[in-house]
């Protein structure tokens, strides 16, 4: 507990060297919140900056670019315009998105974060948030009184308590139990809320499905062809809507200085039904009718995920600083395979605020330098054994000064703000953690 108050000392040192020097625009607080008058909110007068983070897993613009082309995706084309955009450079083990994840929202290293797997030991159990060694982003936040919202997010069962809504990953799963389990959200209080918006992938009709296959198909004909199939696109997209809903329907519980909003389904779509697009015609050795049925899924799931992220981007003011990235790319089937050879190193990241250029091009940046960046964007200074860099390409001339006098301004470690354990004992049910492991495998995440 020492460790802890001292480091939130030295975060507070930190943000008023930040905001008592060099490169401020006048008008910002630099994190101070001591002059904000109870924490009331004036947006006439200065704040501390915001942000919206939109996480999707596997976006790669090996996908992205050519259906832009098109003049699909709308929304992530118009965002792009107005953001600074680049290749991300994810790093091995690709296939473990829990792990990359936890890297993005920490900005250590595995071996420090401690998020390396989707199971543990020879029963498979799921690994959960008590795995957590390292604070998170929205621990420093908290640190720093400042409120966050996460949804989705891996790894994140039993949800610990932070200064703000944290809402598991395990919404999806469970749906048969007369009780939500204990920890699918904190606060507590807003379980029956969240449990509300889940989507039962049964529920989804044959109109609905019907975007994501081709025009005029039969949805329950192929559902009766290739039942495993359309069960999995039932179960992925079911999942994102239901946290599209929590996300609707929570946004309005408070004004959030980090919104964190994560689609997991890019990359499930992708395992499932990548290699019905990345494979011609003339090479498909199957049945050419399931070929021709499932060949535009990815494509069309994209689609919807630009609405998806259409909508979450209206709710916030136009000019909102807002990331939007990945934690890998995803190449589709290889001569090793299916499965998580699958995935690719480059991922996307886009950034549009101030301080950065609208409509440049900055090359790439690694994986590790995104939480850094994050802080920074959030005014918040990185920390030194955080190996990833502020994000320093792409910049407008203020944001250059803004950001290298940040990184000049690093803290020595967050690593005492070890996360806390929340005050319910994470509540195992077999039937859940099965369900899980069963999701795992036809990923081929788990043998
Ligand atoms: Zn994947």
């Amino acid at each position: 507990m020492a460790a802890r108050t001292m480091t939130v000392a030295t975060l507070l040192a930190a943000l008023i060297a930040l905001a008592g020097c060099g490169g401020g625009d006048g008008g910002r607080t630099g994190g101070s919140r001591s002059d904000e008058g109870g924490g009331e909110r004036d947006t006439g007068r200065a704040a501390t900056p915001r942000l919206l983070f939109i996480g999707l897993d596997s976006a790669d613009w090996r996908l992205l670019d050519p259906l832009m082309a098109e003049g699909r995706l709308p929304h992530l084309k118009a965002f792009r315009a107005r953001a600074a955009s680049g290749r991300m450079q994810s790093f091995y083990p690709l296939e473990k998105s829990p792990l990359l994840w936890a890297s993005i929202c920490t900005g250590v290293e595995p071996g420090v974060h401690g998020v390396t797997d989707f199971v543990r030991g020879s029963a498979q159990k799921p690994v959960t948030g008590s795995a957590w060694h390292a604070p998170a982003l929205w621990d420093i936040l908290g640190a720093a009184g400042r409120s966050t919202f996460v949804s989705g997010m891996w790894t994140t069962f039993p949800a610990r308590p932070i200064d703000g809504i944290m809402v598991s990953d395990y919404l999806p799963y469970g749906r048969e139990r007369e009780k939500p389990l204990a920890g699918l959200v904190t606060p507590d209080s807003l379980a029956a809320a969240v449990v509300a918006c889940r989507v039962d992938p049964a529920g989804l009709t044959a109109e609905q499905l019907a975007r994501f296959l081709p025009a005029g198909a039969d949805v329950a004909d192929a559902e009766r062809r290739w039942p495993q199939q359309v069960q999995k696109l039932r179960d992925i997209w079911a999942a994102d809507l239901g946290y599209l809903e929590v996300a609707r329907r929570l946004r309005q519980a408070r004004d959030f200085d980090f919104y964190l909003f994560y689609l997991r389904g890019p990359d499930m779509i992708s395992h499932g039904f990548y290699h019905y697009l990345a494979i011609a015609d003339a090479d498909w050795h199957g049945d050419a009718d399931e070929h021709a049925m499932f060949r535009e899924v990815v494509q069309r799931y994209y689609d919807w995920t630009d609405e998806a992220v259409g909508e979450v981007l209206s709710w916030f003011p136009p000019d909102h600083p807002t990331v939007i990235a990945s934690d890998h790319g995803f190449y589709g089937p290889r001569a090793e395979g299916k499965g998580t050879v699958e995935h690719s190193e480059w991922g996307i990241f886009m950034v549009r605020s101030p301080l950065y250029e609208a409509g440049a091009s900055f090359g790439h940046l690694k994986l590790l330098d995104i939480c850094p960046t994050v802080l920074a964007l959030l005014d918040l200074p990185p920390a030194r054994d955080m190996t990833g860099a502020v994000l320093a390409t792409g910049t407008t001339a203020r944001g250059r000064d803004r950001l290298a006098h940040i990184e000049e301004h690093r803290v020595e470690s967050y690593l005492a703000l070890r996360p806390a354990a929340g005050d319910a004992a994470p509540e195992v049910d077999d039937k859940v953690e099965e369900e899980i492991r069963r999701q795992l495998r036809s990923l081929g995440y788990i043998k």
